[in-house]
């Protein structure tokens, strides 16, 4: 009847018209504009055929279908929210044809339906799954919700708590669940899917099955009484209290389900149509959808490396402590066998049992067996001596961050590995070059930066020094992205990337306490604007000693902008024996209370000691300590693109995302400016001139303002 590049239609001899998806050239199948045009033309082709008796929607992928096609979001997103919306109109359009076909229709869902994928089976009058399948709406992440159809069809079908609870979630719902709440009418083996679902058809043909009351159930609204309005009041209270108001698409989401359970089928698509394109319109679903893009293409990327990469059979780690630990643990746990040498029996026994309880802490949710830890366990062996390195492929030296330390082990280690061996350190801040110039092979060095802790931060700062060849370079991050990492590759200098862009940040940071500013007030302002911690808190995590420590080398890297006038705060609070978190005392006092309860409390030692170096009280806005504290972590953000320590905006945004923590709704520094716009950026950057070198506009932003360029 119809034959696409990715839509066939066919009819069987017993009048069932068979819908199958299978994108010519594509593993997956996505509602891309072509399928949907595609869909059009094939539900044009069934509309005049007059003997169909019912229509099966099946795929021919190893999935049913993942949703909309993303990288058609941008474009799109860029319209106004009345285009965006009658776009996803048109949408609602085909599907509603599906609806009113005057026969019973059937989708089989196997592996995942996501999104679009789930709104096309929804539009099915019976949906039957395999076990394995996944269904879900992830809109969500994206800072919009579904579009096409799919907060009316789900919340009639399974009530609206049920379809919150998958819509605000984002996850994936199993089978065997979305049998259970009522949004599939069968679950069956992988092998029986077909045979079951024309089964299901041929019921329903002979009239043995309903298919009227299944279609009803997903269109019919809920009487309009005070019940309904109570309940829907309750969803809205106790749903709401949990949901992120800097995340505008979730109680966009809350409040449409709820308003339009008792509206018409058709006012409730259209309501869910406006409120798509108001939020697609918006910045946040901008900067999402763009945080998506860039984490496909830092995957494509680390596929590029990993095609020249070599195997990493065996590894090992140097140092068995906070870091050294972690790196062991995660290798070890993604099927890397490690050996973790330290020259402190302790410090090995205390690795172990940090593996042994993350371990642990799986097995208590489920997601680990008894016999899995151990085998993880016995993958790492620890040690004090160099027995075995001959035979390891890759070593990770994570001794402490001292120079000379680290040069006479980095010397020492590369004596006892064979000649192809990759040594990689974990420094922080020290330059990879330096570091070099200790060893006889340079070229099979870089440097591997993890962040705290290892088993949950995603970014690895590959680092490559002046010498480091492609090849190091290549093993470096097909090894990271084995241990279930994202890495970015950088080049050599202070800091690399992520702890080069902090610092400016923390700088920001001292000059606005030594105006005057309430440590906690600014810890409550860079929250309120996104991030997971305050600049106090953050330092206090980090250790105000490893502050101290990382910002000299950024000071020494980078005198003339990071250069201090006066001795930083933090260094005077370590000199009083503050050190964060790890003694408990830093910008906050931390503790356990007489009931049992963890404390975090205002340090009264900090603000007697603040009292006596600072004199000057500021008066300043919200808006202004948002800005004294960005302006110097995006301005050096841009200077590593600029010199090309980072390659691309898109791996600058990243690193900073899942290195730092920056607030992913706004997607990286570099599109922050972007969203003010170059220009707006700049002119607040000269309203704080008088902050110092930190606050300089570089000459590649300079140039942006003056030729009206972008970053993306
Ligand atoms: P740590 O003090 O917890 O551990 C260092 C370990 O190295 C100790 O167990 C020590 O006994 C061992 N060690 C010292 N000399 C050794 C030698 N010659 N051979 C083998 N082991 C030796 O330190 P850490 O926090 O794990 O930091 C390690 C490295 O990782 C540093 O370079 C640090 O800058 C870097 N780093 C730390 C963090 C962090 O947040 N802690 C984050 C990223 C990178």
């Amino acid at each position: 009847m119809y034959a696409g590049q990715s839509v066939t239609l066919t009819l069987t001899d017993s009048g069932i018209a068979e819908l199958v998806l299978d994108t010519h050239e594509a593993s997956v199948n996505v509602l891309n504009a072509h399928l949907q045009d595609e869909l059009g033309q094939a539900l044009a082709a069934l509309g005049t055929q007059a003997n169909v008796q019912g229509l099966l929607i099946r795929s021919a992928k190893p999935a049913f279908v993942l949703g909309a096609d993303i990288t058609e979001f941008t474009e799109l997103f860029g319209l106004s929210a009345a285009d965006i919306s009658r776009w996803a109109g048109k949408v609602h359009g085909l599907f509603n044809t599906i609806e009113k076909l005057p026969y019973p229709t059937v989708a089989a869902v196997n592996g995942m339906a996501l999104g679009g994928g789930m709104e096309l089976a929804l539009s099915a009058d019976f949906r039957i799954a395999d076990t394995s399948a996944r269904l879900g709406f992830p809109e969500v992440t994206l800072g919009i919700c579904p579009g096409w159809g799919g907060t009316v069809r789900l919340s009639r079908l399974v009530g609206a708590e049920a379809a919150l609870g998958w819509i605000l979630s984002g996850k994936p719902v199993k089978a065997a669940q979305a049998q259970q709440q009522g949004a599939l009418d069968s679950v069956v083996d992988g092998d029986q899917l077909l045979d079951s679902a024309r089964a299901l058809l041929q019921e329903a043909i002979a009239g043995e099955r309903d298919y009227l009351a299944n279609r009803h159930r997903k269109q019919e609204a809920l009487e309009n009484n005070a019940e309904t309005a109570a309940a829907m009041a309750n969803l809205q209270q106790t749903l709401g209290k949990k949901l992120d108001p800097r995340y505008p698409a979730a109680p966009a989401i809350l409040a449409t389900i709820t308003a339009a359970m008792t509206e018409d089928f058709y006012k409730a698509q259209a309501m869910e149509a406006q409120v798509f394109g108001e939020l697609a319109s918006g910045v946040e679903a901008k900067n999402l959808v763009g945080l998506f893009l860039n984490d496909q293409y830092l995957k494509r990327e680390t596929k590029r490396w990993a095609k020249q990469a070599h195997p990493v059979g065996r590894a090992a780690v140097l140092g068995a402590g906070i870091m050294g630990g972690g790196i062991g643990y995660q290798a070890a746990l993604n099927g890397t066998p490690m050996l973790m040498k330290d020259i402190n029996q302790e410090a090995l026994d205390l690795g172990i049992s940090h593996a042994g309880s993350i371990l642990d802490r799986s097995i208590s949710k489920g997601r680990m067996t008894e016999a899995g830890k151990e085998a993880i366990l016995a993958a790492i062996h620890p040690t004090l001596t160099y027995e075995g390195f001959t035979d390891v492929d890759y070593v990770v030296e994570a001794v402490v961050e001292r120079v000379d330390v680290k040069r006479a082990v980095l010397a020492e280690v590369e004596h006892k590995v064979s000649e192809n061996t990759i040594v990689a350190t974990n420094t922080s801040t020290i330059s990879i070059d330096l570091l070099a110039e200790s060893l006889q092979r340079p070229d099979k060095f870089c440097g591997m930066h993890f962040f705290n802790p290892v088993h949950a931060m995603k970014l690895v700062e590959v680092i490559r020094g002046s010498q480091t060849s492609d090849d190091t370079i290549a093993t470096t991050v097909a090894f990271a992205a084995s241990m279930g990492k994202t890495p970015i590759v950088v080049n050599d200098c202070p800091g690399f990337l992520v702890n080069r862009v902090l610092f400016p940040y923390f700088n920001g940071f001292n000059r606005l306490l030594m105006d005057g500013v309430d440590f906690e007030r600014i810890d409550q302002v860079m929250e309120q604007f996104g991030w997971p911690m305050g600049p106090a808190y953050l330092a206090d995590v980090i250790g105000l000693d490893t502050m101290v420590h990382a910002d000299k080398v950024l000071e020494d890297g980078f005198p003339e902008r990071m250069g201090h006038d006066d001795r930083p705060i933090i260094e005077t609070l370590l000199e009083q024996g503050a050190l964060g978190q790890k003694n408990g005392v830093g910008f906050y006092e931390y503790g356990t209370d007489e009931h049992g309860k963890r404390y975090k409390r205002r340090s009264e030692k900090v603000a007697t000691i603040l009292s006596q170096r600072v004199t000057r009280s500021t008066e300043i806005t919200d808006a202004e300590i948002i800005e004294r504290m960005m302006i110097p972590m995006c301005l050096e953000t841009a200077r590593c693109l600029e010199e090309s320590i980072v390659a691309s905006a898109t791996e600058a945004d990243m690193g900073l995302i899942l290195g730092l923590g920056f607030p992913r709704f706004r997607g990286g520094a570099l599109r922050y400016i972007d969203n003010l716009g170059a220009a707006v950026f700049a002119a607040q950057v000269e309203t704080h001139a008088e902050c110092g070198p930190l606050y300089e506009l570089t000459d590649g932003i300079k140039a942006m303002v003056a030729n009206g360029n972008t970053f993306y």
